[in-house]
């Protein structure tokens, strides 16, 4: 039997520590739904289309992965799709508290999908999609932390926002 696992984000954009999940996850999975939740209440730099190209574009050599977008429940969403698992990454304290939460919340919604966490790479512990737009926002060049094609669209959007 084939084992799927859900990696679902926001990925605003995917940095390289997402991809270094996707990447570690393959190994412990046959299948990875990389799966951007749609999230109308929430405020993003780049629409879902955009978000899920780029995401494409990097995981173009990855085998075993799958680039998604999923609105509703995860668990529903995990079920659908015959995965038996949640993929996260998991880097700080803080990335603790709110994942073990989401985890246990997930667990009595389905207790047949189980919270696998992988822990960040020293060398992507510190890389948020947040801080990058930040950095990116005042011109500094951030190709340490993710592929090419994204430092492009993040130029390209913080370009844009400046109306040049
Ligand atoms: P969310 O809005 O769900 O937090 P993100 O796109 O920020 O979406 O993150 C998706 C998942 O990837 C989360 O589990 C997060 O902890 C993990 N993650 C994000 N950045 C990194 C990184 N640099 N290294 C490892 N895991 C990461």
């Amino acid at each position: 039997m084939e084992r799927i696992a859900v990696y679902p984000g926001s990925f605003d954009p995917v940095t390289n520590g997402h991809l270094d999940i996707v990447r570690r996850g393959l190994k412990l999975f046959d299948r990875v739904v990389v799966a951007i939740l749609v999230n109308p209440k929430k405020q993003f730099l780049f629409p879902l289309e955009e978000r899920l190209d780029m995401l494409r574009v990097c995981l173009q050599d990855f085998k075993g992965a799958e680039v998604d977008a999923a609105d509703g429940l995860l668990v529903d969403y995990a079920a659908r799709h015959g995965a038996t698992a949640i993929l996260r990454g998991l880097r700080t304290l803080s990335d603790y508290d709110y994942e073990v939460q989401m985890a246990l919340f997930n667990r009595r919604l389905d207790p047949r999908v189980e919270t696998v966490f992988v822990v960040a790479s020293p060398e992507h512990a510190a890389t948020n999609s947040g801080l990058v737009k930040e950095v990116s926002a005042l011109g500094r060049d951030v190709s340490a932390f993710v592929t090419e094609p994204v430092r492009v669209a993040l130029e390209r959007a913080f370009r844009r926002r400046a109306g040049k």
